[in-house]
């Protein structure tokens, strides 16, 4: 027996489903949620971790910056005090060797200059300390001279060269001499290179960083890591980085020519010197950092999750035992206790429908009332519980009997029972009904089973003329048909209409 089920049933199907699923929808919308947010936040802490790359590189080259300049500050002071005690024409008449045991005086008080020359107008040596052979031709060809010959540059000039007589490369610190505001030579300050680097080792840049200090000219005067021994006056920066050195701060990106690594480089021009101060990060490195925190990220955001996901499971088995028990209490409220068939509220909920959908489609339909004969009289002589057991015969009686699908069988209460059967006429109803009947009737005197009576029944159909207007009216008509069975003298079926039509009626037409 199966209740046919309608669009209202389905909507209600729907909702609940989705009342159901709900806490699993919004948990996977929380976990794509949480995983844009991952993406998003490892977007951003990769911008954050070059960033602090950035200002650390920065924090570095401002520290550094300062020894430079002060080095090269020290450096020059050497020129400025040698050109004020001997960039005089009074002293010119002085002799060389005094000139040169004075330059001497002044070379033993900057230990790390080692040699301090006296150039003329020419480029020749005028005179010198420091220098055990200087060459013949004089240092007319020499940047750090004819640089100084136009007078455009006023201060000091930077040169990093390897001369003759020179034990290795060297920087050259350069200042032009005047007289009278006359050009009268230049004096030249000498630092070994390797000098000059030692006075760089204890700088910290962290591992795998590097820096350079590089000239304008793209030669590199010292890299933290050292390259290898003296080799490195030959490393010069590549026309490319020398360009992208040209403004005064910034970063970029390339792979590094000494160990192939790619770098995330930071560089600064050293003010009023020709110098850049380069620092270099590998990407590696930041992307270890990057690395490290997404794994505790995503690790978290995983937890989270699994979490969330373990919650609207729970949540779902909740909801999915609430509405079992829900549609059991529900089943419970629509079903008579004793025979397990359908109560009266069911009954008329499912009468209604089965009218309504009768007239929609114009479809036959009946209703079948029943009612135990002489039912107080069994009570009286076998008892109660006997009367029930009855019951329950009679309640099993009718189902095995109405058994297609819609057939809809109830309990209205007492002795009384009802049947409902779509698209079935009145006299299909009849029938059904004479087979309950005569099968009670035959379990009289039965005696393994409970005590049996018979039935009085009556069986009204939606073509019975004239046609009952509401489900009301059917269900009274066929309440009617049944007094009308036991004032016949009971035990027989009774139909409403006394000749029901035998086809279903046609469309309202009208033959002219
Ligand atoms: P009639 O042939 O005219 O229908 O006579 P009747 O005795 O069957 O009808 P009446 O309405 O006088 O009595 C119905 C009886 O059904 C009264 C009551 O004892 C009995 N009854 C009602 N509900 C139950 C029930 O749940 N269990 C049992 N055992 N008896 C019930
Ligand atoms: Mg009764
Ligand atoms: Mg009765």
């Amino acid at each position: 027996m199966v209740i046919g089920s309608d669009t209202n049933n389905a909507k209600r199907g729907f909702g609940r489903r989705l009342w159901i699923n709900a806490p699993i929808i919004f948990c996977i919308a929380a976990v794509v949620a949480v995983g844009l947010a991952l993406y998003n936040y490892s977007e951003t802490y990769y911008q954050q971790a070059q960033a602090r790359a950035v200002s650390q590189a920065q924090d570095t080259i401002r520290r550094v910056m300062l020894d430079v300049s002060q080095v090269f500050y020290s450096y020059d002071s050497i020129l400025k005090a040698s050109i004020a005690l001997l960039g005089d024409a009074a002293l010119e008449a002085l002799p060389e060797d005094t000139k040169d045991r004075l330059l001497s005086r002044m070379l033993a008080e900057f230990p790390y200059v080692h040699a301090l020359l006296f150039l003329g107008e020419n480029g020749e040596v005028r005179f010198s300390a420091g220098r055990e052979r200087v060459p013949e031709q004089g240092f007319s060809g020499a940047d750090f001279f004819s640089v100084q010959v136009s007078g455009a540059l006023v201060g000091p000039y930077l040169a990093v060269t390897r001369q003759d007589g020179a034990s290795g490369p060297e920087v050259a610190i350069s200042r032009r001499v005047t007289y009278d505001g006359q050009f009268r030579g230049v004096a030249v300050a000498f630092i070994r290179l390797s000098d000059f680097r030692d006075q760089f080792t204890n700088i910290h840049i962290g591992d795998g960083n590097s820096i350079a200090l590089a000239h304008e000219n793209g030669r590199i005067l010292t890299r933290r890591p050292a390259l290898d021994g003296q080799g490195d006056f030959g490393v010069r920066l590549s026309a490319t980085e020398r360009a992208r050195l040209a403004i005064n701060a910034g970063t970029y990106l390339a792979v590094s020519a000494v160990d192939g690594k790619e770098r995330l480089f930071v560089f600064q021009h050293v003010p009023d010197w020709p110098l850049d101060l380069i620092f270099g990060v590998p990407v590696s490195v930041i992307d270890q950092a990057w690395r490290d925190r997404m794994t505790l990220a995503s690790g978290g955001a995983g937890l989270v999750c699994a979490g969330l996901l373990l919650l609207g499971v729970r949540l779902r088995r909740e909801r999915v035992r609430r509405v079992a028990a829900e549609a059991a209490l529900e089943q419970l409220s629509v079903t008579d206790f004793l025979t397990g068939l359908a109560n009266r509220r069911r009954f008329d909920e499912v009468l209604q429908r089965e009218f309504r959908r009768a007239e929609r489609t114009y479809a036959w339909m009946s209703v079948v009332i029943i009612d135990a004969d002489h039912f107080k009289a069994l009570n009286d002589r076998y008892g109660h519980a006997a009367g029930d057991e009855t019951l329950k015969l009679i309640a099993a009686t009718i189902t095995q009997h109405a058994r297609r699908a819609g057939d809809f069988a109830a309990r209205l209460g007492g002795e009384e029972f009802a049947l409902v059967l779509p698209d079935t006429p009145a006299s299909a109803a009849f029938e059904i009904m004479e087979r309950i009947r005569i099968a009670m009737e035959r379990s009289v005197g039965l005696e393994a089973g409970p005590p049996s009576t018979t039935l009085s029944a009556g069986v009204a159909s939606t073509h019975d003329r004239p046609r009952p207007e509401t489900w009301r009216v059917l269900f009274e008509r066929a309440d009617q048909a049944l007094y009308r069975a036991k004032r016949e003298g009971r035990n027989r079926t009774e139909l409403a209409a006394a000749q029901p039509a035998a086809q279903p009626e046609p469309a309202e037409t009208v033959a002219l």
